[in-house]
């Protein structure tokens, strides 16, 4: 995963949730879907393992969700949100 992260300069651009807050997601399809209708024209939503986070309070690998636009070469350009959901307590968090 990239480590290539920075805030996007538009203000206008809003995450459909507040960061640093948990909140229950049934399924990370769900969240997928709310993050595909909320991102920018262009942007992709990505899911991958975090193989190097785990949830504290169940230790179970956690996923990263990046809403980014990436260039013509597959590149990431702009990150505009991450979220990272924990598939055991359904849980998810928005982290930028
Ligand atoms: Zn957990």
């Amino acid at each position: 995963m990239t480590r290539a992260v920075r805030h996007a300069a538009e203000k206008s651009l809003e995450a459909p949730h507040v960061p640093f807050e948990e909140f229950s997601v049934k399924e990370l399809d769900y969240l997928v879907r709310q993050l595909e209708k909320a991102k920018p024209a262009g942007a992709t939503v990505e899911v991958s393992a975090m193989e190097d986070s785990h949830h504290s309070p169940c230790l179970q690998e956690m996923q990263a969700i990046v809403v980014q636009s990436v260039g013509p070469e597959g590149q990431p350009v702009e990150t505009y949100f991450m979220y990272q959901y924990c598939p055991a307590c359904k849980l998810a968090v928005r982290v930028l």
